[in-house]
């Protein structure tokens, strides 16, 4: 007998999922999306300039997990660009994460010289030491530069982002903020790093090219008929949507990019580059012709804007992780089960954790060996 799949939103995750449960048995897939496009959040798209526009913000991929790596390879191949991330501090353009190469540009040389040297009793060379940690130090040269990575890198970046003070913020995400003990390195440390040389649309494309997956786009599942008439639904959409909110709305902060396309071949040296000031209100700059290396006498840039998500307004971006948030997600996805029997959820928005892509795809993997290789 023909399995009967749906699966709900066409981003990264309910496209890989579609894509293995279609190849792997005797199953067709009905993929949905509200969207006019594939790929979620992941969307780009070429500016009439050429240019490979990301239009919900940079995506790098980086991955570890050799059987991501393996499966996105059938699909695209990616170019080897590594990330680095510049800061505007006081003025200057320094590496970050904050390294010693930040330490050289914003303190005079003896007080480097000292704080790199003490940073290397302290902590082993490599180590990812998160700024709030190193706030408790009392050696008053690492106390100096805490204080200094706290002031100018850290405390406006955050507040930005999230719209709130940092001891109101979740510890997992302000771990997000290290110093990092050695010469600056790329802004990833993943075996396998790049952009698709097409982009992530047409890998998604490539990964939906399967008589076997049907493919609806402008369709919400409220617009299926008859749910229960899969076998079984994979849903990678908001879950608190689905039920109609009757909880109260799952926070996000979402984010609103300003693009600008400029008559000069470039605005900045870097594909990223944070202000981590109070003076502006956006938190970074995109250029986005880096990704690919695209050849153009124009450039388009995006300035990224952090707001509050609200239902109708704007778009999920970042779930709030918080021990009260979990626990009305996890009470959304019990109701949502009592309703739908044969449901599962996952992806960002599913799950409601922030997944970068690639942990996005090594999660459909495991969801689908326990629910068809069990
Ligand atoms: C600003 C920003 C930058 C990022 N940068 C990176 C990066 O550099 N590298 C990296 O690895 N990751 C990055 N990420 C994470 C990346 O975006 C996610 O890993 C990826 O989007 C997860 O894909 P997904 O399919 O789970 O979710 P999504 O991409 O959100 O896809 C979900 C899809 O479901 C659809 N949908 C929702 N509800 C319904 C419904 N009721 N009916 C039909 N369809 C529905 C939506 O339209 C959407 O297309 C970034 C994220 C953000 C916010």
């Amino acid at each position: 007998m023909i399995e009967k799949i749906l699966v709900v939103g066409a981003g990264i995750s309910g496209a890989a999922l579609a894509r293995k449960t279609s190849d792997g048995g005797k199953r067709v897939v009905d993929l949905i999306d509200s969207r006019p496009h594939v790929a979620g959040n992941a969307y780009d798209r070429r500016t009439p300039d050429g240019i490979m526009e990301h239009v919900y913000g940079s995506h790098i991929f980086h991955t570890s997990n050799e059987e991501v790596w393996h499966f996105l390879n059938q699909f695209t191949e990616f170019n080897g660009y590594r990330h680095r991330v510049l800061g505007m501090v006081e003025g200057k353009e320094i590496p970050i994460p904050f390294s010693f190469e930040s330490i050289r540009a914003c303190f005079p040389e003896e007080d480097t010289r000292k704080i790199i040297s003490k940073l290397l009793d302290r902590y082993e060379e490599g180590t990812k030491v998160p700024i709030m940690d190193l706030l408790k130090e009392d050696d008053p040269d690492l106390r100096a530069l805490s204080d200094y990575v706290y002031k100018h890198v850290f405390l406006h970046y955050t507040e930005k982002q999230w719209g709130k003070s940092p001891d109101e913020i979740d510890g997992a995400v302000t771990a997000r903020v290290p110093v990092y003990v050695g010469e600056s390195w790329g802004y990833f440390r993943d075996t396998y790093q790049g952009i698709p040389v097409d982009g992530y649309t047409a890998m998604v494309g490539k990964m939906l090219d399967s008589p076997k997956i049907h493919l609806s786009l402008n369709t919400t599942f409220e617009s299926v008929k008859n749910p229960e008439e899969y076998d079984r639904i994979f849903y990678t959409g908001p879950v608190d949507e689905l039920l109609g909110y009757r909880f109260g709305p799952l926070p996000y902060r979402s984010e609103r990019f300003e693009v600008e396309t400029l008559d000069r071949e470039h605005y900045q040296d870097n594909a990223v580059v944070n202000y981590p000031d109070a003076e502006h209100a956006f938190t970074r700059i995109h250029e986005y012709k880096y990704y690919l290396g695209d050849k153009s006498d124009r450039t388009v840039i995006a300035r990224e804007y952090p707001e509050p998500f609200e239902v109708g307004k704007n778009e999920r971006y970042y779930p709030v992780p918080s021990p009260e948030n979990e626990a009305l997600h996890a009470r959304y996805v019990e109701e949502a089960k009592r309703e739908y029997p044969n449901i599962r959820f996952l992806g960002r928005l599913g799950d409601y954790r922030y997944y970068d892509m690639d942990k996005a795809v090594a999660r459909v993997m495991d969801v689908y060996r326990e629910e068809f290789e069990r």
